[in-house]
């Protein structure tokens, strides 16, 4: 029999349920248990790509292609397991595979409602993810309208598979008011109450609060709540998100998973995982990156992007120092900064806004020697600052910036690849991009097979415009070097480096989707080792 764990949030949103809920797969995974996560989110677009990341964060792609929250990074980033569409529903999806279903006639008939059609048909959405343990996330904050469908379903999901099999766990927040330093209790009762007026009582309560809770408070909290004293477990706020776990440890949450699921006592071993904290406490030098982006003001935007950063630094023994530039404000003593830097990262992103600063933050770092790594638009973009300033196309651009440029070198594959010139015309903007994981291949001789150490491997894509390959012939002879194309498509442009710059390599991939804490990416380690190795200014 499978088991659950189910997290809700209640008082606030943004507590950190993605990586309380990471962390506790990292504890059950380590003791040697088949884990698993879902991810609920009650929002109603299919699927978070069309979101503007200032709103949502960063979208997180899967190997398998699919467009998903970002607390999927999170579950990948502190355990073993690959994340696929099968891990992420929301509830435009679901609504939209129901009343597909109706269309289809399968509930002939019947009056279709959100009890029991909508709530069988997310259950169903549970029951098929893979594994033993499954930790289902419930996105969003009890009370709220759209959670209901999905709260209801966990609620009956306890039905059926009886207490030994299902587990509920709420995240709440215990804030603590600034004038009199005191600790406030009462927004977690009345979450909990909120909770059991739907019919779920927590087995266990997680308290984020700044630090931690003393034992009178968590006596507090158990009275009201009727949660076990034992299972009022405090989260303070910890500097690295990735002591989670232990903070979770110390607190022996893992028997009490066990003792409620059942288990016979689990042996978590969190040896390897303490030692890269170490490494983290112990991390005596600091390296400066750069990020020059739109979304820079929203920390969650290059979630994945920071952390992969963060993995690096940790590997080379540094603290990360991450210096944000608003690509759309950048001044001539911001770019003149930038040689301070041991590194520069042009992330990805959509549309013209903040080009003209990151084209101009290219040509600096290319003409100044700083280590840099283009990443996707990062990468289209390093190319048409070559054309631009090296080859002398003035208009080089990509057809998402000028539709009508007479210099596409960036353009939808149909676009560049239709000899009848006709355009494609699309409106459909969910689901148009080329997703997910691909093979790629690279030349031997050239700095990313060092990187590598292999000719072929697989990356995570998400964007539209390629390169167009009718223009791949200027680049022959030149510095910008084309290293890398897709193994089956080989006009598809994946890897550039500039052969007479100390670091200078643009990825129509992201390398961020894939980083770990225990297995750093290796584009980055390249990256940050070279940044140290020339010393910042
Ligand atoms: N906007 C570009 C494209 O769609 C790059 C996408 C990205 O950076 N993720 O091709």
């Amino acid at each position: 029999m499978k088991k659950y764990i189910f997290i809700t949030g209640g008082v606030v949103s943004s507590l950190g349920k993605g990586v309380a809920s990471a962390s506790i797969g990292n504890l059950l995974e380590s003791a040697g248990l088949k884990i698993n996560f879902l991810k609920l989110d009650p929002y109603l677009n299919i699927d978070p790509g069309t979101m503007n990341p200032f709103e949502h964060g960063e979208v997180f792609v899967t190997n398998d292609g699919a467009e998903t929250d970002l607390d999927l990074g999170h579950y990948e980033r502190f355990t073993h397991i690959k994340m696929s569409r099968k891990n992420n529903l929301t509830s435009g999806l679901m609504y939209n595979e129901v009343t597909k279903k109706e269309r289809a006639g399968q509930y002939l008939g019947q009056t279709v409602q959100v009890i029991p059609h909508l709530t069988n048909h997310i259950q169903d959405r549970i029951f098929d993810v893979p594994g033993d343990f499954i930790i289902c996330e419930i996105g969003g904050t009890v009370g709220d309208i759209e959670s209901l469908p999905f709260l209801e379903a966990i609620r009956q999901v306890r039905l059926k598979l009886g207490d030994s099999n299902t587990m509920y766990i709420h995240m709440t927040s215990v804030p603590i008011i600034s004038s009199n330093q005191e600790v406030k209790t009462k927004p977690t009762q009345h979450s909990v109450k909120e909770l059991l007026s739907i019919g779920i009582q927590p087995d266990m309560l997680m308290c984020r609060c700044e630090t931690p809770l003393s034992l009178e408070h968590r006596q507090k909290i158990s009275l009201f709540t009727n949660v076990a004293l034992d299972q009022v477990i405090s989260v303070p706020d910890v500097d690295f998100i990735y002591k989670v776990p232990q903070v979770l440890f110390d607190q022996k949450i893992h028997e009490r998973i066990s003792h409620q699921l059942d288990l016979k006592p689990i042996k978590v071993d969190l040896k390897d995982w303490s030692q890269l904290i170490k490494k983290y406490d112990q991390a005596s030098k600091e390296i400066r990156i750069g990020i020059i982006g739109k979304y820079t003001s929203y920390h969650d935007a290059y979630k994945s992007l920071h952390e992969a950063l963060a993995h690096a630094a940790i590997s080379h023994d540094c603290r990360l120092k991450l210096y944000s530039y608003d690509s759309e404000s950048l001044t001539q003593d911001q770019l003149k900064s930038l040689s301070s830097l041991h590194g520069m990262v042009i992330p990805g992103g959509f549309g013209t806004r903040g080009i003209k600063g990151k084209l101009a933050a290219i040509q600096f770092a290319r003409e100044q020697g700083i280590p840099t790594i283009g990443i996707c638009l990062g990468m289209q973009l390093i190319v048409i600052e070559y054309f631009r300033n090296v080859l002398g196309y003035k208009h080089a651009t990509s057809t998402e910036f000028d539709n009508d440029t007479d210099t596409p070198i960036f353009s939808l594959l149909e676009e560049w690849q239709d000899k009848s010139g006709q355009k494609k015309v699309t409106d459909d903007l969910g689901g148009t991009m080329r997703l997910g994981a691909s093979t790629i291949k690279v030349k031997s001789d050239t700095l990313t097979f060092k990187i590598y150490q292999d000719a072929s491997f697989e990356e995570r894509h998400r964007h539209r415009y390629e390169f167009n390959f009718n223009y791949a012939d200027r680049l022959e002879d030149q510095h910008l070097k084309i290293v890398g194309v897709s193994a089956t498509e080989s006009d598809l442009v994946e890897i550039v480096e500039l052969d007479n710059h100390p670091w200078f390599i643009g990825c129509q991939f992201h390398p961020e989707l894939s980083s770990t804490l225990r297995a750093p990416h290796p584009l980055f380690l390249s990256f940050m080792q070279k940044g140290l190795s020339l010393g910042g200014k």
